[in-house]
């Protein structure tokens, strides 16, 4: 059905949880779904306690002989969750990327190979604008920008929107859908604020109104499973069931476009070129405008 790239330039903001909530809860409702870990971090293998060989992880798609093996998170309801988790030699690929920027289009054809096996397909991408993350964005159909529900990060999106841009240009095809999910969302005023502004500013471009703040994700990695078993029916799971949930069915329902046509809204295009301190001084009026409106709960 699809290639999702979750990405952001900012690191920390939730991009790998994302990555491995959301193709879990995939999973789990029934879809085939395969999880790919290209930062080199090797987080989102890591969080599930995939093992993998050497030259077999997701650098192998990078190479026209690659023979990637696919592993699967310990436990039986996971079975339709395949992950190609980071082996050692994909920080190679990065510097191989850096040199030729033509080989960056080599994962299209490295995930054309896994097409028939899988639905969906969910990228994890490391944050530095790099040629791993360049080739996702050559690769992805759908991306989905978590945006951690602080002032700070809003700066991280419009660069990272910049380069979604560029992707798009760069194929004549806008990504749809073109997501933005608030992570880190809790009831202080400020983080209140934002998820606000970013409905303002981005409306029907947030997937749903974003995921809480939880220490359940941490436990989750620790355990190596997604939070969709851990604590199937904690906020948080909730809120990427139902992220997820809206996102399969926006990869399902959005009739393919021929152009941009998302990201020339008049809102997305000042938010992109805007300057970064007028977008700090609305963010920090916000807040006072709305302290009265959301008063944290006592
Ligand atoms: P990124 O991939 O963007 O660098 P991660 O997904 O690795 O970010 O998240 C960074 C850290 O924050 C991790 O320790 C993760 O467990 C934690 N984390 C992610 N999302 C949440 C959340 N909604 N609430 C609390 N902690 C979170
Ligand atoms: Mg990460």
């Amino acid at each position: 059905m699809g290639v999702v790239a979750v990405v952001n330039r900012k690191g920390g903001v939730g991009k790998t949880t994302t990555a491995v909530s959301v193709a879990a809860a995939l999973a789990l409702t029934g879809h085939r779904t395969l999880l790919v870990d290209l930062d080199p971090q090797g987080s989102a293998g890591r969080s599930l306690a995939i093992d993998v060989a050497e030259g077999r992880g997701s650098s192998a798609l990078f190479a026209a002989k690659g023979k990637p093996a696919v592993g699967y998170p310990t436990h039986d309801a996971l079975f339709r969750l395949g992950v190609l988790a980071a082996d050692l030699e994909l920080a190679g690929v990065e510097a191989e990327l850096l040199a030729d920027t033509r080989r960056r289009g080599r994962l299209v054809d490295g995930l054309g190979r896994q097409r028939d096996h899988w639905e969906i397909t969910v990228l994890d991408v490391p944050p530095a604008l790099g040629g791993l993350s360049d080739a996702a964005l050559r690769a992805a159909d759908a991306v989905l920008v978590p945006v951690a529900a602080d002032f700070l990060a809003l700066d991280a999106l419009r660069s990272t929107l910049a380069a979604v841009r560029a992707g798009e240009k760069a194929r004549g095809r806008s990504y749809t859908p073109l997501a933005i999910l608030p992570t880190f969302v809790d009831r202080r005023p400020a983080t209140v604020a934002t998820v606000e502004l970013l409905e303002e500013q981005f409306g029907d471009l947030l997937l749903t109104h974003g995921i809480p703040r939880s220490a359940r994700f941490d436990a989750a990695a620790f355990a190596g499973l997604p939070i969709a078993i851990t604590a199937p029916s904690s906020p948080a799971a909730l809120a990427y069931a139902q992220a997820a949930g809206a996102l399969h069915a926006a990869l399902r329902g959005a009739p393919p476009k021929k152009r941009a046509e998302v990201l020339k809204r008049p809102a997305v295009k000042k938010f992109v070129r805007a300057d970064m301190r007028e977008a700090l001084r609305d963010l920090r009026r916000a807040p006072a405008a709305l302290r009265d409106r959301y008063r944290p709960e006592s």
